[in-house]
């Protein structure tokens, strides 16, 4: 579907595609979020929010994250697979979950996660999120590929999201393919070659997985105006992450 720039930013873009809407009332001025955290006690019983969005997005993730890693390191004691079921289901019980009334109208997604296809990393999981919480875009070995970064210009112009973490993890194949010699197909190929030119020769994988992930957030600038121009006018800030399999944890590189 074409969509010429100024319908896009109009809105009669988001109409065509189905995504009108949200982004406006995602605003702290007309949401009526109070700010911090994410906690469904934060809403006000007597209004009808139209947003979930934190006062500081980075924080929301990192909180998120520490109730995930809890619970991860936590499952491990258990002994069945219900047991550990039952731990991690204690989970989202701090999300601020939008009535479907709501988010049917929109989406007002508070932070844009670029990471991994590995089947081991869910990122509202990871983050302990809500639908409507997180725009996340994935790919084997985070890379900033034309559509993801296509998509996080979306995600700036029409959603104003403020915040892109671009996140690397442990035991990445794609990494570790890429640090290897042929791949089976040409797209494989053409898949790594991003990361290749991430990373340097000799490095373990961490250091590698690390490599790959800052420079695809580098990428992000360097190749759209429209996400420099927000880093630039202080609305949107990149991070880079490293989410460790075994403790559930996600560091910031
Ligand atoms: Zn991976």
């Amino acid at each position: 579907m074409a969509l010429d720039r100024r319908s896009f930013l109009l809105g009669t873009g988001l109409t065509a595609l189905g995504l009108v809407g949200c982004a406006k009332k995602a605003t702290p001025e007309s949401s009526g979020a109070t700010g911090g955290t994410t906690t469904a006690a934060s809403i006000p019983a007597d209004e009808n929010p139209r947003s979930c969005r934190p006062s500081d997005s980075l924080q929301a993730l990192k909180d998120g994250n520490a109730r995930f890693a809890a619970a991860w390191e936590k499952k491990d004691s258990a002994n069945t697979p219900q047991e550990r079921a039952q731990v991690m289901s204690n989970l989202w019980l701090d999300n601020c979950f939008l009535p479907a009334s709501v988010i049917s109208e929109g989406q007002a997604p508070w932070a844009t996660v670029l990471t991994c296809a590995d089947s081991r990393l869910a990122p509202e999981w990871i983050f302990d999120a809500a639908p409507s919480d997180l725009f996340v875009i994935r790919s084997a070995g985070n890379t900033a590929f034309d559509d993801a970064i296509a998509s996080m210009e979306f995600g700036v112009l029409a959603l104003k999201t403020p915040l892109i973490m671009v996140m690397g993890h442990s035991a990445c194949g794609a990494v570790k393919a890429a640090q290897g010699d042929e791949l089976p197909t040409p797209l494989l190929t053409e898949l790594v070659k991003p990361i290749r030119a991430a990373i340097q020769p000799g490095q373990d994988l961490e250091t590698a997985t690390k490599a790959n992930a800052s420079y695809a957030a580098k990428q992000l600038t360097a190749r759209s105006e429209v996400i420099k121009d927000a880093v630039d006018n202080g609305k949107l800030q990149i991070v880079v992450g490293y989410f460790d399999i075994g403790s559930g944890k996600v560091t910031m590189v």
